[in-house]
């Protein structure tokens, strides 16, 4: 999926925490929209291996719910939010396409690798690519409740967020022809 698909879907789904902790909305806020975006810096490296974990997260977020819970600060939030979020981005690549240059080619079997099991799950490919016409439909679910839900800057950043949304898919599958690897 879009790195812009999960900012939307991780500003639509941090409003339930603001809701929960409204003395820390900046913080929620800031860190989700970090974390969701966090995953995919790794495609400097081995993309949707060295920084997606899908196992992972989970287990470090469990006692970083507790301890945000019982004693609830800007860090304590900071680090619950950032653990979900991120792995929320890991767990959903996982129903997007393959980890590959030309997703729509449909060659690879790896969607995100699960460094538990040491093995890469197969993509779902209900949204068959990054950057597909059904991927765009996700921004757009996620974008409307985002857009009813913030202003300011915040609906600002949504905007250009569903506009380079647009921008990508027109131009997808000319992504891989500026490859210059
Ligand atoms: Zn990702």
């Amino acid at each position: 999926m879009m790195t812009t698909t999960h900012i939307a879907v991780g500003m639509t789904l941090a409003y339930g925490l603001v809701v929960l902790f409204p003395a820390f909305t900046p913080v929620v806020l800031g860190v989700a929209i970090v974390a969701s975006i966090f995953p995919d810096l790794d495609v400097l490296f081995e993309h949707r291996k060295t920084l997606h974990f899908p196992v992972y997260y989970a287990v470090v977020t469990l006692p970083a719910t507790v301890f945000a819970a019982l004693w609830p600060s800007a860090l304590s939030i900071g680090l619950f939010t950032f653990l979900l979020f991120a792995w929320v981005h890991s767990v959903s690549d996982i129903f997007g396409g393959g980890a590959e240059a030309r997703p729509w080619e449909v060659e690879s079997r790896h969607a995100v690798y699960v460094h538990f099991t040491n093995r890469w799950l197969p993509p779902d490919r209900g949204v068959r690519y990054d950057g597909s016409p059904e991927d765009l439909a996700l921004v757009v679910a996620f974008s409307v409740p985002a857009f009813v839900l913030y202003d300011g800057p915040l609906f600002y950043l949504l905007v250009v967020n569903l506009s380079l949304s647009v921008v990508y898919t027109v131009f997808r599958k000319q992504v891989p022809d500026f490859d210059l690897s």
